[in-house]
């Protein structure tokens, strides 16, 4: 029998050089979402980043594992963890400052019950290693912001089903409170660390370099 039925378990968190580190709890292929963004903002996070060519696939896309704050605890470096936005509306982008390891991607407020995890701050880093706890990618989003051969089934952006799954996705989280604790915001619902919010003109930095102008 295929081992299509893995009971959920722990998973080392890590940042690159080690020094911000924790784990998941609870994970398995049916308490999380592995997925790939291949969106202009998620990219232009890789940049700011610095290192583009270690977060993204040979798609432009970042590869992610989404599950509630409830299952992630950072125990170690938690002063290396750092936030950032790409606008003053954007979700929350969080890093570790002391290597640039993408951690996650929140909502700007623990009243959404949602991290969208990197998966290079997932231990192991090897992606066979990965999926073995994670399964294999579901889904792949925002193909038209993608750049190379955009694997088969990649969405445009996002399907109205995959927003409907989304919404029932998060009002099942809130309603079993899995919000909290989370290792992102305060008791007071502010960031536990002050986002640096980019301006236009940085923002347009980071722009895809390969992305023909738009009129719009
Ligand atoms: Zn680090
Ligand atoms: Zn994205």
């Amino acid at each position: 029998m295929p081992n299509t039925t893995q009971k959920p378990g722990k998973i080392e968190m890590a940042c690159n050089c080690g020094k911000l580190r924790g784990h998941g709890l609870n994970i398995s292929s049916k308490t999380g979402r592995h997925v790939v963004c291949m969106c202009d903002d998620c990219q232009a996070f890789a940049r700011f980043l610095g290192q583009p060519q270690d977060i993204l696939d040979c798609n432009g896309g970042s590869e992610i594992f989404q599950i509630s704050p409830s299952q992630i605890r950072l125990v170690e470096g938690l002063d290396h963890l750092a936030c950032m936005r790409l606008s003053p509306k954007g979700p929350l982008r969080w890093y570790a400052s002391c290597c640039n390891t993408p951690v996650a991607n929140t909502a700007p407020s623990p009243a959404l019950p949602f991290a969208g995890v990197f998966c290079v701050f997932i231990k192991p880093r090897a992606a066979s290693g990965r999926d073995a706890v994670l399964g294999p990618v579901k889904m792949r989003f925002f193909g038209s912001h993608g750049y190379g051969n955009i694997p088969p089934g990649t969405q445009k952006k996002f399907s109205a089903a995959t927003i409907i799954r989304t919404i029932f996705w998060l009002i099942g989280h809130k309603i079993r409170g899995n919000g909290k604790p989370t290792p992102f915001f305060t008791d007071h619902k502010s960031p536990v660390s002050e986002p640096i919010v980019l301006t236009k003109q940085e923002r347009a930095q980071l722009a895809i370099p390969t992305a023909a102008p738009s009129a719009g």
